[in-house]
C-alpha cells in the first residue's frame, strides 16, 4: 500500500490527479492488473474504460470526490469480458463503504439526519436506509453468538395489542442479551430452543415468577437460579403494608407514618424512630411484626458473602420464616419457603436486575421517541442497536 493508499484507506489504487474545490477531488486508475475472475488467466486486454465518480470519507470538513477509472477486460484465455473490483467499493453504489460506515456512526452518535444531509451530502431517506442496513448486517452477526454467563431475565410491556416481552440481559457485560416477544413457555419456546451455548449460563436473575423459574430449570440445566433482591424486597414490603392495613386501617392514610414505616429501621433519625416508636406501641402485633420484617430486611440485604458466611445465616433466616408461619405474614412466609434456594443464592452475588430495570427504562425511552412500534422486529433491532453494542463497527 502506498502512503497515498493509507490515507484513502482503499488498496491499490494509481492518484492520477488531485484538485482541492469545494470539495477534494481525486483521479485514480487501478495500481495493478488483476487476473481473469472466472479461468486466472494473467493475460487481459482492457477492452473500455468509463468513469465512476464515489463519495469518500470527509477529510476536515471537505467530502472526498473519487473519480475512479474502471476499465473492463477481455481475457484471450476464456474470452470472457468483467469490470474491474476495487476493494472496499461495492458495484453500482456512489459511494464507498468508508463513507457508509462514517454516516452510521454521525447518525447513531446523536447527529441528525438533517445535519448529515448538508454535511455528507445525501438525502436523509439514505441516512436512514444506510443506518438500518448496517443495524441489519451488525444484528445478524450477533445472533450467533452463545449465551452470556450471568443473564438477568425480566418481562416488560411492549404494546397493548401484542402484550408483554421478554428481555434477556447480560448482566456482567452491562448489555441487553435480547429481547422477545411474550412471557409464557410456549411464546417463548421457538426460540429458547434455538439458543446456542444455554449450557454456558451459570447464573439467572429473576424476579419471583414462576414461569420464568421453570423456563430456566428446563433451558439452562446449569445455571443457579438467583433471586433479584429489589423484587423480594419489595414483595416483603408490599405484605408488610397490607398487614398494617389489616391492623389498622387508619394509620395507613397518615402520610408521615407511611413514610416512617417504609424506611429501613437503620436509616431513621432519632427523633423518628421515637415518634415510629409511640406509634407501635399502641398495636402489640404490629410492633412484633415491625421488628421481624426489620431483622428479615438485613438478612434479604446480605450481599458478597462466602459460602460458610451463608451458611452460618441459613438457620437464623429459617427461624424468621418459622416465626413468620404462626403470625398473620403466612403468605409471604410460604411464598419466601418456596423461593428459599434462590434468595440464599442471592446473599453470594451483588449483581441484581437493577441492571435489567434500568434497560426497561431505556427501552421505554426509545420506545417513546418513536412514537411506538407496532412491528416487534423494529423494535427489537432498535433495542439491540442501543442496548445491545456499543454502536462502533470493528473495520477488518
Ligand atoms: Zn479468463
Amino acid at each position: 500500500m502506498s502512503q497515498i493508499d493509507s490515507i484513502l484507506g482503499l488498496p491499490d489504487l494509481a492518484i492520477l490527479a488531485v484538485d482541492r474545490k469545494k470539495d477534494i477531488h481525486v483521479w485514480a486508475k487501478p495500481h495493478t492488473r488483476p487476473h481473469c475472475l472466472h479461468c486466472g488467466a494473467s493475460v487481459l486486454r482492457v477492452k473500455a474504460t468509463c468513469e465512476r465518480t464515489l463519495k469518500h470519507t470527509r477529510q476536515g470538513n471537505q467530502v472526498l470526490v473519487l473519480h475512479l477509472s474502471v476499465p473492463k477486460y477481455h481475457c484471450k484465455a476464456c474470452g470472457r469480458y468483467f469490470r474491474h473490483r476495487f476493494a472496499g467499493i461495492r458495484p453500482r453504489l456512489r459511494c464507498t463503504e468508508a463513507y457508509r460506515l462514517e454516516v452510521f456512526e454521525a447518525h447513531d452518535g446523536g447527529v441528525s439526519q438533517r445535519k448529515l444531509q448538508l454535511t455528507h451530502r445525501i438525502g436523509t431517506a439514505t441516512v436512514e436506509r444506510w443506518y438500518q442496513s448496517q443495524i441489519g448486517q451488525r444484528i445478524s452477526e450477533l445472533s450467533g453468538r452463545s449465551c452470556p454467563q450471568v443473564m438477568g431475565i425480566d418481562e416488560h410491556f411492549f404494546t397493548r395489542k401484542k402484550g408483554y416481552a421478554t428481555t434477556l440481559v447480560d448482566l456482567k457485560n452491562h448489555k441487553v442479551f435480547d429481547v422477545v416477544l411474550g412471557r409464557s413457555e410456549p411464546s417463548l419456546r421457538g426460540y429458547l430452543g434455538r439458543l446456542t451455548g444455554k449450557d454456558l449460563v451459570r447464573v439467572v436473575v429473576m424476579d419471583l415468577s414462576e414461569t420464568y423459574r421453570s423456563i430456566a430449570r428446563q433451558y439452562f440445566p446449569n445455571a443457579q437460579i438467583v433471586a433479584d433482591r429489589f423484587h423480594v424486597v419489595r414483595l416483603v414490603n408490599h405484605h408488610f403494608l397490607k398487614l398494617w392495613q389489616l391492623q389498622d386501617p387508619l394509620g395507613r392514610k397518615d402520610r408521615g407514618l407511611l413514610s416512617l414505616m417504609r424506611r429501613h429501621e437503620w436509616k431513621l433519625q432519632p427523633d423518628q424512630r421515637l415518634s415510629l416508636d409511640r406509634y407501635l406501641q399502641q398495636w402489640p402485633v404490629l410492633h412484633a411484626l415491625y421488628r421481624a420484617k426489620q431483622r428479615l430486611m438485613r438478612l434479604l440485604l446480605v450481599k458478597t458473602v462466602n459460602a460458610k458466611k451463608a451458611k452460618q445465616l441459613l438457620p437464623r433466616f429459617l427461624a424468621l420464616l418459622e416465626q413468620f408461619e404462626h403470625s398473620p405474614a403466612k403468605t409471604l412466609a410460604a411464598t419466601l419457603k418456596d423461593w428459599i434456594e434462590p434468595i440464599v443464592g442471592m446473599w453470594r452475588f451483588s449483581r441484581s436486575n437493577g441492571i435489567t430495570e434500568g434497560f426497561h427504562t431505556k427501552m421505554e425511552m426509545l420506545s417513546r421517541r418513536a412514537f411506538g412500534f407496532r412491528n416487534f422486529e423494529n423494535y427489537r433491532m432498535r433495542v439491540l442497536a442501543q442496548c445491545g453494542w456499543n454502536g462502533i463497527i470493528n473495520r477488518v
